[in-house]
């Protein structure tokens, strides 16, 4: 039997991964493996590959996942949207996933593309909402499916209370566990777990972690998602503009010392975004797991 991310999480154990994108070009597939390989060696518990907005992209992230599942001992989760896509489409790519052994998948509505903040217009023969391809998904096979969660609320929820049942909703429909959008306080990873707790639902939520080293690419993200960037990190990381190792430090520390904090607080584990690059998020690691090891060794000796 496949052990998938559902079982590890309902053994108790924490989770760590890692987030890649299917690259356009040759420079950028070799930059990928590279980055994969090296994370093979800290043996995470499974690593993702996103879902493109249209066309090509979308194959290559079906022939990535796959590819991972045959030649690397890491475990994929494939994220799959409902964009763009009529049923009888998502069932043929769900069916190659189980072809390739694929046994987890990240289900998500997607955005409008072109224009991710516009209007979502379904497909006439799709899904209008990620709780039904969650369905889809379990009524297909023995998949262990995780959905998108937003601790500043999805942007175009209207309040918390729509926003929390609807998650809940996808939550019921199957969901094993979740995985955050970006974010960069504590406290909005916090205030939504313990929202969801409140309406009655206890699926694990894995917070995304996403190192702050370069401060324009990071506006232009959190932006993007939605996700607020406070202004004391955005200062800091301005003023080591010219200064790229300064930067990356900077961003280093502040992730690690937000991931230290979330697993305190009983975050079931951390799933870090690399941009298909492997340094801050393998140093971030490294950080976080040194100081667990220094903390276990101390408990051992009182
Ligand atoms: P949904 O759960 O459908 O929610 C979307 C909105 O609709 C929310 O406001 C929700 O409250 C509302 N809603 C839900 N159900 C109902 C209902 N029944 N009636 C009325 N309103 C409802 N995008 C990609 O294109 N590719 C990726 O690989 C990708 N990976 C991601 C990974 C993570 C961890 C996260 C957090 C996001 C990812 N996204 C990706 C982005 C995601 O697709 C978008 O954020 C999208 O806008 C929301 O997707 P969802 O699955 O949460 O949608």
């Amino acid at each position: 039997m496949i052990t998938t991310l559902r079982d590890i999480l309902a053994s108790g154990e924490r989770s760590f991964s890692f987030e890649f994108f299917p690259p356009r070009t040759e420079t950028g597939t070799r930059a990928l493996w590279r980055a994969i390989r090296r994370i093979e060696t800290l043996k995470p518990t499974f690593v993702s590959v996103t879902y493109g907005a249209g066309g090509s992209s979308r194959d290559r992230t079906i022939e990535v996942t796959k590819q991972i599942a045959a030649d690397t001992t890491l475990r994929p989760v494939a994220h799959l949207t409902a964009v763009g896509h009529s049923v009888a489409e998502l069932r043929q790519i769900i069916g190659r996933y189980a072809d390739a052994g694929v046994r987890d998948i990240l289900a998500l509505r997607g955005d409008p593309p072109g224009d991710p903040q516009g209007e979502w217009t379904p497909h006439p023969h799709g899904f209008a909402h990620a709780h039904e391809l969650v369905s889809l998904i379990k009524e297909m096979g023995d998949f262990s499916v995780g959905v998108a969660a937003f601790p500043e609320r999805h942007p175009r929820s209207p309040d918390w209370e729509s926003d929390i049942r609807h998650f809940v909703a996808k939550c019921r429909a199957g969901a094993d566990y979740a995985i955050t959008q970006m974010f960069f306080r504590v406290e909005d990873y916090l205030r939504l777990r313990d929202k969801v707790a409140a309406a009655g639902c206890d699926t694990p939520i894995i917070p995304e972690i996403m190192p702050a080293t370069d401060v324009r690419q990071i506006r232009r993200f959190a932006e993007l998602s939605n996700a607020t960037f406070p202004e004391d990190l955005a200062h800091r990381l301005e003023a080591a503009r010219d200064n790229p190792a300064e930067g990356h430090r900077i961003g280093v520390d502040h992730a690690t010392v937000m991931a230290e904090r979330l697993l305190a607080e009983g975050a079931p584990g951390l799933h870090y975004i690399t941009l298909n690059r492997s340094t801050a998020t393998w140093e971030i690691h490294q950080n976080v797991q040194t100081s667990r090891s220094a903390r276990h060794a101390l408990a051992a000796h009182r």
